[in-house]
């Protein structure tokens, strides 16, 4: 019998954490109730302190695209680990994922590795102001680059699912080098820059953003960010910390640019994917990548996938930006733990598993769960839609969502927000446990059986019920 519950767990956890967690979407707040206390994590399905297992959709939030606990990935890491926890020394690995990277990213000039996306942004946009000697940045409204202090303004994700417009702590005279603009808005972006563009450094954007719910970029909208920070001399940051290396090889990038994805605004659940290539390819010699590309950014930034599940994120992109990092130039970025030796061998064992079957099966296993789950609502009346950007997807509620789609944050607030924890919790009591925000994508693994699709198809009509009451 397990000693202790997920209530006790919880509250034990409140005494000396606050909120009981270290993340604040894990508290459940937006759903209610008591979140699962994982106790382990293996393939598709998670295990709770109650002895509970679930299909789990979160996968740990992105990183997890093989599924939990790769026999091989984890096989890397306790090598890794016999070898030695943290050198803080360069180690070869360290050249072998840049070098891997680049082969899949072949705009990925240079790279420079670091713990969280938030590290990675940051250091992007402090390599875009040294870059330009301007300080303004832009960013959309819903999307999320992490919690750096310029960049939480308007953001997704936790911020969204707490109803929050940013965060306190963060001084005005910081929150004004931030401008933001609303999603897919080619007229704003435009006047935006009629008006300040020679002081803005960078826009920084999630190229399928996801942390407002999927919001798929309406087609060309990629392409509109190159075209207009080209012409005022700003650098275009893809921040693809959640898309990269999920969505395909080289990530939304790959998808859209190089492979000519493009988002159905009518019916996006009824689109046959282009399947995900390798520019680079995996032997890094496509040499036509870049007449190929329909929008190159300067800088990239990555996370969870590259790093299998344990920290490790990444900058990278143009060498002569990204040769201005210390030690070479004047922008200077630094870490204690940035290159450890465990968080590459499982970087480098999973980009070394994520062939083109894994894309092929996240990608078809997305759209099936898509379109169980959307049957479903459809089953009950609940008005809704499934907005997919490759595999990743996630449901918008009420009959604006379903009629108009949602391209934007203010349509994705004004969304049925209401019917998602009654939706959210009836998968869960039937064993199924999605993403705790409305806001947040559903992440599937290769690891997505028949078995799973089953448990969910089996939950799904009690939680569009749920949704729908
Ligand atoms: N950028 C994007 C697009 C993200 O989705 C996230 C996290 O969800 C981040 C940056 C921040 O990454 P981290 O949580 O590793 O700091």
């Amino acid at each position: 019998m397990p000693s202790a519950t997920n209530a006790d767990l919880f509250a034990a956890a409140h005494a000396v954490i606050p909120g009981g967690v270290d993340s604040p979407v894990r508290a459940f707040g937006s759903v209610g109730g008591t979140p699962a206390f994982i106790t382990s994590a293996h393939g598709a399905r998670v295990t709770d302190a109650e002895g509970r297992e679930y299909v789990d959709l979160v996968g740990s939030w992105g990183p997890a695209l093989l599924g939990h606990a790769h026999s091989e990935v984890v096989a890397a890491v306790q090598a890794a680990a016999a070898r030695g926890l943290s050198f803080g020394a360069p180690t070869a690995a360290e050249t072998e994922l840049a070098e891997a990277v680049r082969r899949r990213v072949p705009p990925v000039e240079r790279l420079r590795l670091v713990s969280t996306g938030t590290e990675a942004t940051m250091t992007a946009v402090r390599l875009a102001r040294g870059a330009t000697g301007r300080d303004l940045v832009v960013k959309f409204a819903g999307c999320y680059h992490g919690h750096s202090d310029g960049l939480l303004s308007a953001a997704g994700s936790g911020v969204a699912t707490g109803g929050l417009p940013g965060s306190a702590g963060v001084p005005e005279a910081v929150a004004a080098q931030t401008l933001v603009l609303p999603y897919n808005d080619v007229d704003a972006l435009e006047a935006c820059f009629a008006a300040r563009g020679e002081e803005i450094a960078a826009v920084i954007t999630e190229p399928a953003p996801a942390n407002m719910g999927v919001v798929p970029p309406a087609p060309g909208f990629n392409v509109a960010i190159r075209r207009v920070t080209a012409e005022h001399g700003a650098l275009m940051i893809a921040d693809e910390v959640l898309s990269g290396f999920r969505v395909g090889p080289a990530g939304f990038w790959g998808l859209e640019a190089v492979d000519g994805w493009e988002a159905e605004v009518v019916d996006p659940g009824a689109r046959t994917q282009p399947s995900p290539s390798w520019p680079g390819g995996p032997d890094g010699n496509d040499a036509n990548w870049r007449e190929r590309a329909a929008w190159v950014p300067d800088l990239f930034t990555f996370g969870k996938v590259i790093g299998g599940g344990i920290p490790l994120a990444a900058v990278g992109g143009r060498a002569d930006v990204m040769e201005l990092l210390a030690p070479l130039g004047p922008v200077y970025q630094a870490g204690t733990l940035s290159g450890n030796p465990l968080a590459t061998a499982a970087g480098l064992a999973t980009l070394a598993l994520a062939d083109d079957g894994v894309y092929s099966t996240v990608a078809h296993r997305a759209r099936e769960i898509g379109a169980i789950v959307g049957a479903a609502l459809e089953d009950e009346g609940v008005p809704h839609r499934v907005q997919y950007s490759g595999s990743l997807f996630s449901i918008m509620f009420g009959p604006a969502a379903a009629a108009e789609g949602v391209r934007d944050y203010d349509a994705a607030r004004a969304q049925e927000t209401w019917r998602f924890a009654p939706f959210f919790h009836a998968f869960l009591d039937a064993g199924v446990a999605l993403p705790p925000s409305v806001f947040e994508a559903w992440f599937v693994s290769a690891a997505h059986g028949d078995a799973e699709v089953e448990r969910i198809a089996a939950a799904a009509p009690a939680a569009a019920r749920a949704a729908a009451s």
